[in-house]
């Protein structure tokens, strides 16, 4: 089984290459965030729950997105491997991952990094607000929120991974192409 942890900073790049990714490997794609927002949409419980978090550019709480991810897991029992794109998003989610996946003995294959600075983080995530409709998008203070928020609590996972060596930085700068082909060269090393 291939599990990978695509990481990165709101705006590196993981939704659009998780595309290319799960075309390339056959993987199951977990964005916690597309998986939020569909809920949010169709009103689900869940949603009413983590609507608030997202539009303030805050965390949804560990237990609810925890409890949701292994059940998203649990609903592909046949699948080749799976792409986390969005989650861990702590070092708590990392540490219920890695038990979750330990007992089903496919543990996470490698975390990759997409390495973005920050000036472009902001400006890739105002150009998606014209076409995305996400309001944590269009919002200024939101983005610079979500930015501060993964600093403080998102960016030590990557210490977590890199502990176990599984820990590869790829730079999120260049064409689609470009960066698939970094991705795809760190997978299969
Ligand atoms: P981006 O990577 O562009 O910030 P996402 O779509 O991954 O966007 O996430 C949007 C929002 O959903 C986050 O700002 C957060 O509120 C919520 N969210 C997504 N994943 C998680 C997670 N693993 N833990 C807590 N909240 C999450």
């Amino acid at each position: 089984m291939l599990n990978i942890v695509l990481f990165g900073p709101p705006g590196a790049g993981k939704g659009t290459q998780s595309v290319h990714l799960v075309e390339a490997y056959g993987l199951v794609h977990l964005s916690t965030g597309d998986i939020f927002r569909s809920n949010i949409k169709g009103n689900t419980a869940l949603g009413q729950k983590a609507q608030s978090f997202m539009d303030k550019g805050q965390l949804v709480p560990d237990d609810v997105t925890i409890r949701m991810l292994e059940s998203e897991v649990n609903k592909h029992s046949d699948a080749k491997g799976f792409i986390f794109d969005g989650f861990p998003r702590t070092t708590a989610q990392a540490e219920s991952l890695d038990a979750f996946l330990d007992a089903r003995k496919t543990p996470v294959t490698c975390m990759l990094a997409l390495e973005v600075e920050e000036n472009e983080l902001k400006r890739r995530l105002l150009a998606r607000a014209e076409t995305s409709g996400r309001p944590d998008d269009a919002d200024p203070q939101v983005i610079q929120k979500r930015i501060d928020v993964y600093k403080a609590e998102t960016a030590p996972v990557a210490g977590h991974y890199a502990l176990q060596e599984k820990f590869t930085g790829i730079d999120g700068l260049g064409t689609i192409d470009e960066i698939l082909d970094r991705l795809k060269a760190a997978i299969e090393h």
